[in-house]
C-alpha cells in the first residue's frame, strides 16, 4: 500500500497542486461559513454562486478575457465540443469549416465535425506520424469557412504550436485542453477556445468554453437544448446542475496560479525551464533517446520519446516506478514514453526524472 505521493506524470487526469489538494481536504467536510461540503449544497445557493463567479473572474483576469466573450462551464469533456462546435458555428451560409490535423485529437475533432457537414482538412501531419506542425504558408485557407479548428497541444504526440495560428478573418477555434493556462494567450485572436479541466485546470468533470458572444447568438433554436451555447450563456452555466465540485477545484487552482505562482507569465517561464531539463537529455543522448516531436514544436506539457527497443521501454517504466516516477508509458496508440509535466508538476519531480533518464542511459546504452 502506498501512502506517500509519487511524482505522477499522467497525461490526464493529472497531478494537481498540493496546496490545492490540501485546501480541498481542509474544506471537504465543511465549507467555511456554510456547514456542509461543496458537494452537498445547491448549485443555486449563494455560496456556490460565489464560487462559480470567482472561478469565472479568475479566468477572466488571468487570460485578460475581453467582455465580448462568454466563459462557460460545461460537461461532456472536450469530446462533446468536437460536436457542439460544428452544431453551433456552421450555418446554411457557411456549411463547412477548415481543420488542421496535427495529431490524434485533431483527427477525432475532424471525424466528429464531418457528421455535420463536409469539413476541409487543410493540413495533416499524418505522413510523418504527426511529428511536426505546418509552416504558416502551407495552410490552405478555404474562402467562406465558418471557422478554422486546430489543437494547440497534441497530448498524445507531444507537438505544440508556439503561437496561435493566423486564420486571417476566419474565426479561430482551438482545442487548448492540454495546454490551457500554461502561459498567457491573446484571447482576442480566437473565436472559441475550449479545454477539459483534467490537465491544468482541475479534476475531470468540467469543460471550459471561452467564446465570442457574437458567434453564438442567433444559432438554430432547434438544437438540443444542452448543445446550444447560447442557452448556457443565458443561464450563466446553470442551465442544468453544473459539476459543482470540479468548478470549486478550478476556482482553487486559478487562485493558486494567481497567488502562489505569480500568474501565467511566471508559470510559462517555469514550464519552459522544466521542459528544457528533459529535452536536454534527449539532445545529449540521441542514439538512445529519440524524441518524437521535431525540435521547433516540442510540447512544454507532454514530452514524448522512444527508446531503442520495447524491452528497454518496459525496463525504463518499471525502474522509474521503483523511484516513485509513475505513469510514464506513452499512449497506447503510439507507445514509447510520455512524461506529462503540467503546471502542477514540481521542479523536483522533473529533476528526479532527468537524473533517472541520465542514469538509465548510462547503464543501458
Ligand atoms: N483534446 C485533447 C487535446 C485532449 O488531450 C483530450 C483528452 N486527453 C481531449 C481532447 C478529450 O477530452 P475529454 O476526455 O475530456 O473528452
Amino acid at each position: 500500500m502506498k501512502n506517500q505521493r509519487v511524482y505522477n506524470f499522467s497525461a490526464g487526469p493529472a497531478v494537481m497542486p498540493l496546496p490545492v489538494l490540501e485546501k480541498i481536504q481542509e474544506e471537504m467536510l465543511c465549507l467555511p461559513g456554510v456547514g456542509a461540503s461543496v458537494m452537498e449544497i445547491s448549485h443555486r445557493s449563494e455560496a456556490f454562486k460565489a464560487i462559480l463567479a470567482s472561478a469565472q473572474a479568475n479566468l477572466r483576469s488571468l487570460l485578460a478575457i475581453p467582455d465580448t466573450y462568454e466563459v462557460l462551464f460545461l460537461q461532456g469533456g472536450s469530446r462533446l465540443q468536437f460536436s457542439m462546435i460544428p452544431m453551433n458555428l456552421l450555418s446554411p451560409e457557411q456549411p463547412s469549416a477548415d481543420y488542421l490535423v496535427t495529431g490524434s485529437w485533431g483527427k477525432h475533432a475532424l471525424a466528429e465535425a464531418n457528421k455535420h457537414g463536409d469539413m476541409k482538412c487543410v493540413w495533416t501531419g499524418a505522413e510523418t506520424n504527426f511529428d511536426r506542425l505546418p509552416e504558416p504558408a502551407k495552410i490552405k485557407h478555404t474562402p467562406n469557412a465558418a471557422y478554422l479548428h486546430y489543437t494547440s497541444n497534441e497530448t498524445i504526440q507531444g507537438v505544440q504550436f508556439p503561437e496561435p495560428v493566423d486564420a486571417g478573418e476566419t474565426p479561430l477555434v482551438c482545442d487548448v485542453s492540454s495546454d490551457f493556462l500554461h502561459r498567457p494567450i491573446d484571447v482576442s485572436k480566437f473565436g472559441l477556445l475550449y479545454a477539459c479541466a483534467q490537465k491544468n485546470a482541475g479534476p475531470a468533470g468540467v469543460t471550459v468554453v471561452i467564446v465570442r458572444k457574437d458567434l453564438i447568438d442567433d444559432v438554430n433554436e432547434d438544437l438540443p437544448g444542452y448543445l446550444r451555447y447560447e442557452n448556457h450563456a443565458a443561464a450563466d452555466s446553470m442551465m442544468n446542475t453544473p459539476p459543482t465540485f470540479a468548478i470549486y477545484a478550478l476556482k482553487l487552482i486559478t487562485d493558486w496560479i494567481k497567488k502562489d505562482m505569480g500568474g501565467l507569465a511566471k508559470l510559462h517561464e517555469l514550464n519552459c525551464g522544466q521542459a528544457k531539463l528533459l529535452y536536454d537529455v534527449l539532445d545529449a543522448n540521441p542514439e538512445f533517446y529519440e524524441g518524437h516531436a521535431q525540435p521547433d514544436c516540442r510540447s512544454l506539457m507532454n514530452v514524448t520519446f522512444r527508446l531503442p527497443s520495447k524491452e528497454l521501454t518496459q525496463k525504463f517504466i518499471a525502474e522509474a516506478a521503483k523511484k516513485e516516477l509513475t505513469a510514464l508509458a506513452g499512449h497506447r496508440s503510439v507507445g514509447g514514453i510520455r512524461a506529462s509535466i503540467y503546471n502542477a508538476m514540481p521542479t523536483s519531480g522533473v529533476e528526479c526524472l532527468r537524473d533517472f533518464m541520465e542514469d538509465f542511459c548510462k547503464a543501458n546504452a
